[in-house]
């Protein structure tokens, strides 16, 4: 005997509606489901937990400088294949591709701009930008942005997101930390300032050069920041990792960053420690000689 029939094959279910790509996305810590354009207005940052999403250099540049006083030099130094690299791609293959992707040239940004009406120079990595690697190109702006503070007198910034040496151009990228940090040591023997911004993440050789060497050194909330990675460490000394190991909170702890700044609060810090190291004068203009005694 039958008891029931079936009169539907299968559960009538809504079509499930395709969202259009990039309109929602999941917070990382939480998975609060976010609106883009409210965290895009939240300068990339999660409104009920308080996680950092990455930024690129065109929102560091918008929240760090004076509306329109970034003006970028050598944006037209152009990596080159040197090696003729391949992986999985041709390096200059992936360098096109990058500069397609991202419409920036390199993964850093240098220039001239004012923060809270005070000049200084900022260099803005960009970690879109082939994860943000080091080459030869990134240490020769780096370098020269390091330059262009000493002509002016001004003080330095850079705001680092890296995962470190890019191995495409072998042991040339491995030369930039030196390079860098040469030129840091002549910034600090003519008494600029030079502030490091580290955001999630700051890893590999950038960390073992620039990014270490800040008069003063900020991080932001919960950013991955070390030199080999966690799992690398663990299978090297055969120990578990305490917890937090090389998050910003971790370093703070043991004396490697000086404070740790919440995206929204990073211009005004920045402002603050600007107009701390600078004199601002009637008669000289911001960064002149007078202002930095040690400067020959
Ligand atoms: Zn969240």
């Amino acid at each position: 005997m039958q008891w029931f029939q079936r009169v539907k094959r299968g559960l009538d279910t809504q079509p499930k509606k395709a969202l259009p790509d990039g309109v929602w996305v999941k917070c990382d810590q939480c998975s609060e489901i976010i609106y883009n354009k409210e965290l895009h207005r939240n300068l990339h940052v999660c409104n009920k937990c308080g996680h950092h999403f990455r930024m690129n250099s065109n929102g560091y540049i918008q929240l760090i400088a004076d509306d329109n006083s970034f003006k970028e030099f050598n944006s037209n130094i152009r990596s080159v294949d040197q090696l003729k690299f391949k992986d999985s791609k041709k390096y200059s293959d992936r360098l096109k591709d990058a500069m397609e992707k991202t419409g920036i040239s390199e993964a850093v940004r240098t220039g001239r701009c004012s923060v809270k009406e005070i000049n200084a120079v900022l260099a803005v990595m960009d970690f879109s930008f082939i994860g943000g690697s080091m080459g030869s190109v990134v240490g020769e702006k780096i370098a020269r942005a390091v330059d262009v503070a000493l002509e002016e007198k001004w003080p330095l910034m850079i705001v680092s997101a890296s995962g470190g040496a890019r191995m495409q151009e072998g042991a040339l990228s491995l030369m930039q930390m030196a390079k860098t940090s040469a030129r840091l040591a002549r910034l600090a023997d003519h008494g600029l300032p030079y502030i490091s911004i580290l955001t999630h993440p700051t890893t590999g050789g950038v960390t073992a050069s620039f990014s270490m060497l800040g008069d003063v050194i900020l991080a932001e909330p919960g950013a991955l920041i070390g030199f080999a990675g966690p799992r690398v460490i663990k299978q090297t000394i055969g120990q578990d990792l305490p917890d937090g190991f090389q998050r910003s909170e971790f370093l703070l702890e043991h004396g490697f960053v000086d404070t740790i700044v919440p995206r929204k609060e990073l211009r005004t810090i920045l402002g603050k420690l600007l107009s701390f190291y600078t004199v601002k004068t009637e008669t000289s203009p911001i960064g002149a000689e007078s202002e930095y005694p040690g400067h020959q």
